[in-house]
């Protein structure tokens, strides 16, 4: 399958310019010139477009997205353990397939082409993810130890059923320090090396959780995870907000990601994470949305502007993470953490998930630095055609690869139930 996008705006060697993707089975193969002997089977105009690449949402819970506003203004253990427990336990398989692809319509919406997912419903996030075109690491949140083998195995048992499927990859997610004990967390740890998965996990993402494991195991919660050997695994450590400056020291000497999530840690009252610093210090720093129910919406482009932004605020500098490092973290970073090569930038051999965002509107006029123009002054409602994988799932604001008029009719039927 090739696909030529034409006249496209790109960001590119420290310039805008002008210029034509050639996609060839889902990579780009050349940028501006025509590769020799090149016939496209599908010709995308971008004229008055920009082309940026999809982002990567580093941290949701896709399932969730049927849950949006359903326990809003809530103390943080409270809305956790009392407005979202009790009616995600509901969900079945239909259910929780149906609340992820409205999530994955949402993010092809806001030009994410793939996600880190944490789920308590073995194969929805991953169908719904084939269906719709994106590119998902699935993992299901383990609790331990009660039940916890029984959660071990059904991430078994999804890694089985979609064997074959190139875009869909896994890592084994213990939820947290304070949902699993010590010899569950081991285990855990264990099985990620035998199997050689990463770890995507929750950590120090509130007070209550800092000052309890300090109370219980006299040390910080990472200071606890890295003690119990977790960190020996590649790690996605979603949140860290309650870090010490060994806390940093450790996550950048374990080569541990952080996911941040900022627009989830200011609405649940947990603070604003400590960016800045862990960047400065040499962590992988990537951003996602958290899931809906605390969010409450899947879109990149407000994490980005509220990671930038907050930064600034929180460390009285307005040079701290600028534009371009920002995007960079809702990019490149994200398959980094993850670990899928040559995902996150428009560059001759890399992956063709690309977002072309609509300047005529009146936030993008007039057109300066594009990074600038992406953090600052986009919202997501730019978001033109989407490509993912040479494929296009959005083409001029008609989604592709999901029937909407469905999608709201059988989502809107499951929040009735829940
Ligand atoms: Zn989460």
């Amino acid at each position: 399958m090739k696909l030529l996008v034409k006249n496209i705006l790109l960001p590119r060697n420290g310039a805008t310019e002008n210029t034509d993707i050639y996609i060839t089975d889902g990579v780009i193969t050349a940028i501006g010139t025509e590769p020799k002997g090149f016939v496209a089977d599908e010709i995308l105009d971008g004229e008055g477009r920009l082309a940026i690449p999809a982002f990567v949402n580093s941290h949701t819970h896709d399932y969730m997205t049927v849950l949006r506003g359903i326990a809003d203004d809530m103390p943080f253990m409270k809305w956790l353990f009392e407005g979202v427990m009790p009616r995600e336990e509901k969900l079945n398989r239909e259910q929780s397939y149906w609340s992820a692809l409205l999530g994955c319509a949402e993010m092809i919406k806001r030009g994410t082409g793939t996600f880190l997912d944490m789920h308590i419903i073995g194969g929805a996030s991953a169908q719904a993810a084939i269906d719709s075109g994106m590119r998902a690491c699935v993992s299901r949140g383990l609790v331990g130890s009660e039940g916890g083998q029984r959660r071990l195995d059904e991430q078994l048992a999804e890694i089985e059923e979609f064997k074959g499927y190139d875009n869909i990859s896994y890592m084994l997610a213990p939820h947290a320090i304070y949902t699993c004990d010590a010899p569950f967390l081991k285990k855990v740890s264990a099985e990620a090396q035998r199997m050689g998965l990463r770890i995507h996990t929750h950590l120090a993402e509130s007070v209550t959780e800092f000052n309890d494991c300090i109370k219980e195991h006299g040390c910080t919660p990472t200071e606890y995870m890295h003690s119990l050997g977790i960190f020996e695994n590649k790690t996605v450590a979603a949140h860290c907000i309650q870090l010490t400056d060994r806390d940093i020291e450790i996550l950048a000497q374990n080569g541990v990601s952080v996911a941040t999530n900022p627009r989830s840690n200011l609405k649940l009252g947990n603070g604003i994470a400590r960016i800045y610093d862990l960047d400065k210090a040499g962590v992988n720093v990537c951003i996602g949305t958290d899931s809906a129910a605390s969010n409450n919406a899947l879109n990149m482009f407000a994490e980005l502007n509220y990671c930038a932004l907050l930064q600034k605020g929180k460390n009285g500098d307005s040079t701290a993470i600028p534009a371009q490092k920002a995007f960079e973290f809702a990019t490149v970073n994200g398959a980094k953490a993850i670990g899928i090569e040559k995902l996150g930038k428009i560059e001759e051999g890399w992956k063709a998930d690309i977002t072309l965002l609509d300047l005529k509107v009146p936030q993008m006029v007039p057109f300066r630095e594009p990074y600038s123009m992406v953090c600052y002054c986009a919202d997501g409602s730019e978001t033109d055609s989407v490509i993912l994988n040479g494929k296009i799932v959005m083409k001029h604001k008609q989604l592709l690869t999901i029937d909407e008029e469905q999608l709201y009719y059988n989502v809107n039927k499951i929040a009735e139930v829940i």
